[in-house]
């Protein structure tokens, strides 16, 4: 079959006149970017704005949502709905590599399976892998735009909220796939009318976790950023006003949301910082994000959960007093077992110039000492409040042999000097078209092969010398975790988690109901999960 059988044959679009839409589908392919988390139990932006800019414009218009895991395990029904609706969206996007229990991202091959089974249909690209090409993972290069633009009819560059709210308003062909938002007004809207969307996810009404987005672009956009990352690239960021994130999640709230993560924003404290633009790491803004916090939880009473994600350690580092009143106030008004992620990515400082990383090695212990101090008490749910996490990536320009060393060797002090540590992240880094690191995607791939067997090896060291011992600092033996859900059967034992920022994966040596909220105490440690008796 030639790749040409796959171009798209009828078109809404090709008309030449305004053309509406009654029926759509959106299928979650999901997405995992440096900011912003898609895969089960979370829910991330995109399939909010899509339905919710459509039903701006036209409450009628009919949106179903699909997530890939439950198309591939009902394909031929899918293919019906698809089949009989005017579009389908495709959303996707793992940017950043992982592996995920609670979901499997959407895979290039399937892809090409199905735009092939829908060649007549109208298909539209959404998410990070209409703007950045398609990444397969780790270590891969991603399937580049050009070769996706074969299989859809519009690959949405801009920001989703304004292609489809144009697309129901005007028509199909005259919505402007590549127009970014300058101001958060119809994308607040759009999420206050999409919000009902997540009543159609398999998650709904058990684990299922908002991820909410409260700002864009990366403060060292000034610098350029890191060289791998895509946030800079969006320019000066652009903030959500408290007040439009708390109607968010009031209206989530009323459509039964329990679970809130402020994830999707690459520096939680850089929230509304005054100093955006002339700071390469500016100011935390505490007034701003008391009023988030506060309003939050006065408007969500009920919430179980609510967390943040990515800290940028170079703000700890730059306004340490700042910081720390800022991370107190997320700790008053947050649910413990939260974790702030930092994008350390190496220890070598030569790796850290040669790709504009954020922080020193010292630097980096720094601003995991200042973190412990201020939130590694415990909560209600038997876990820390605060914890910093740790990701590391290799493949960077400027990695040597050395690099792994010294990497293992700033771990291991962390274990000396009595530091807690959520999670340690090593991943292979993804390159991503329009960052900087694309131009020398040849050294990476070089870099990558080459240190293979180094890779491997340290993985396994890291996993058994240092994960292990500092999960049991975290969860000692007879420590009770509180707020369980169980969500898979695998073998004789079930895995249950907290929904919640990098839940710990917890096994239960019993078959137990999926969906089920169980307590369960702690009875030994692996590298990365507990076994734990149910209480
Ligand atoms: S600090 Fe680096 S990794 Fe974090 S958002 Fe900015 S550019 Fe990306």
């Amino acid at each position: 079959m030639s790749t040409n059988s796959f171009l798209p044959t009828h078109k809404l679009f090709s008309h030449g006149y305004k053309v509406l839409f009654k029926k759509v589908i959106i299928l979650d392919g999901y997405t995992d970017e440096p900011a912003g988390l898609g895969v089960p139990p979370y829910i991330n932006t995109y399939p909010r704005l899509i339905a919710g800019a459509i039903w701006v414009v036209d409450k009628t218009i009919h949106v179903k949502y699909w997530t890939i895991d439950t198309v591939r395990s009902n394909l031929n029904k899918f293919i019906q709905e698809a089949t009989q609706s005017d579009m389908i969206v495709f959303i996707a996007g793992p940017e950043v590599p992982g592996k995920y229990i609670g979901g499997t991202p959407l895979r290039f091959n399937e892809v090409e399976k199905l735009c092939f089974l829908l060649r007549d249909k109208t298909k539209i690209l959404v998410g990070p892998a209409a703007r950045y090409g398609f990444g397969g993972g780790g270590g891969t290069i991603a399937v580049e735009r050009i070769r996706l633009k074969k299989y859809f009819d519009e690959l949405v560059i801009g920001d989703p909220e304004i292609y489809f709210y144009e697309s129901a308003k005007y028509g199909l062909e005259r919505a402007d796939p590549y127009r970014m938002r300058e101001t958060y007004d119809l994308a607040n809207q759009a999420f206050i009318y999409g919000s009902r969307i997540i009543k159609q996810h398999p998650n709904y009404g058990w684990n299922l976790i908002v991820e909410i987005e409260t700002f864009r672009g990366c403060p060292r956009y000034i610098t350029g950023g890191c060289s791998f990352c895509i946030e800079p690239r969006y320019g000066k960021p652009l903030y959500r006003r408290p007040e439009d994130i708390v109607r968010e999640i009031k209206q989530l709230y009323n459509f039964g949301a329990r679970h809130y993560r402020l994830g999707k924003q690459p520096d939680i404290l850089a929230y509304m910082a005054k100093d955006t633009g002339t700071k390469e790491f500016p100011e935390p803004n505490t007034d701003a994000l008391r009023k988030l916090f506060l309003g939050i939880r006065n408007n969500a009473p009920g919430l179980r959960v609510l967390h943040i994600d990515n800290v940028n350690p170079g703000t700890i580092i730059h306004n340490k007093s700042k910081a720390i009143e800022a991370m107190k106030i997320i700790i008053k008004y947050h649910t413990p077992g939260d974790v702030a992620a930092l994008g350390i990515e190496s220890f070598d400082p030569r790796v850290v110039k040669m790709n504009n990383l954020k922080v020193t090695p010292e630097e980096a212990i720094e601003a995991i000492r200042i973190i412990n101090q201020v939130g590694s008490h415990r909560g209600w749910n038997g876990l820390p409040h605060l914890l910093p996490g740790i990701n590391l990536l290799y493949g960077l320009p400027g990695e040597t042999k050395e690099t792994y060393i010294l990497n293992y060797e700033y771990l291991s002090r962390l274990l000396q000097e009595n530091l807690l540590v959520r999670r340690i992240n090593i991943r292979k880094v993804t390159v991503l078209e329009n960052t900087p690191l694309w131009l020398k995607k040849n050294t990476v791939y070089k870099l990558l092969r080459k240190h293979q067997g180094l890779y491997t090896k340290y993985r396994l060291k890291i996993m058994n010398n240092i994960d292990k011992p500092m999960l049991k600092k975290i969860l000692p033996p007879g420590t009770l975790m509180r707020y369980l859900y169980v969500e898979k059967q695998v073998g004789n034992h079930v895995i249950a988690r907290m929904p919640g920022s990098y839940p710990i994966a917890v096994k239960i040596p019993y078959s137990l109901p999926l969906r089920k909220i169980i307590d369960a105490r702690i009875k030994s440690i692996a590298a990365k999960s507990v076994l734990a008796e149910p209480v």
